[in-house]
């Protein structure tokens, strides 16, 4: 069994108060489609969404970021033709609150792979070198075989984004393919 992980593709985080901006919405059609298609064929889809609270002094971010992702903003809304997937879809794709850069610190995602036996876990979203990355981290630690698509992740810095999907494949073992493969 397979799960899709769809990794923070919000307002935000594509082009308002942190975006990663062309390079995002360059792949949303993909991120779009592979969501579509994961839901549509009965796999386990995750939408891994960053929240903070406007009020919360003590978390490690707010000196490293501006204000991303508040609870009940607009920017926390899912991205273009993604909402559009994930609205038309809602009872079937599991939403998931996370409030660190990887989607199993602090989440019960670990629980809900192992219940539906899911061993290989398929990465998708923003940003490339840094909550996609850290999930890899965490997927990797805990035994999951990792597959990521490189049109389908996309980061604001190139570089990193280049070395992450190096990392993803040598580092990881992980799997990194096109969606078109
Ligand atoms: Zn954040």
């Amino acid at each position: 069994m397979k799960a899709l992980l769809v990794v923070d593709f919000t307002n935000d985080f594509v082009d308002g108060n942190l975006p990663v901006g062309d390079p995002a919405i360059e792949i949303q059609h993909t991120v779009a489609e592979l969501t579509k298609q994961f839901a549509d064929r009965g796999d386990f889809v995750v939408m891994a969404v960053d929240l903070h609270e406007e009020s919360d002094l003590y978390h490690p971010e707010r000196n490293l970021f501006p204000p991303h992702n508040i609870r009940h903003s607009r920017g926390r809304e899912l991205y273009g033709e993604l909402k559009d997937v994930y609205e038309s879809r809602k009872d079937v794709i599991y939403w998931m609150d996370k409030t660190r850069y990887s989607a199993f610190c602090g989440t019960d995602l670990d629980l809900k792979l192992r219940e539906r036996g899911v061993s290989e876990v398929h990465l998708i979203g923003v940003c490339t070198d840094i909550c996609v990355l850290h999930t890899a981290i965490d997927a990797y630690n805990r035994g999951y075989a990792i597959k990521i698509y490189e049109d389908g992740v996309a980061s604001f810095n190139p570089e990193g984004h280049k070395w992450a999907l190096s990392h993803f494949k040598n580092s990881l073992g992980a799997d990194v393919v096109k969606s078109t493969d």
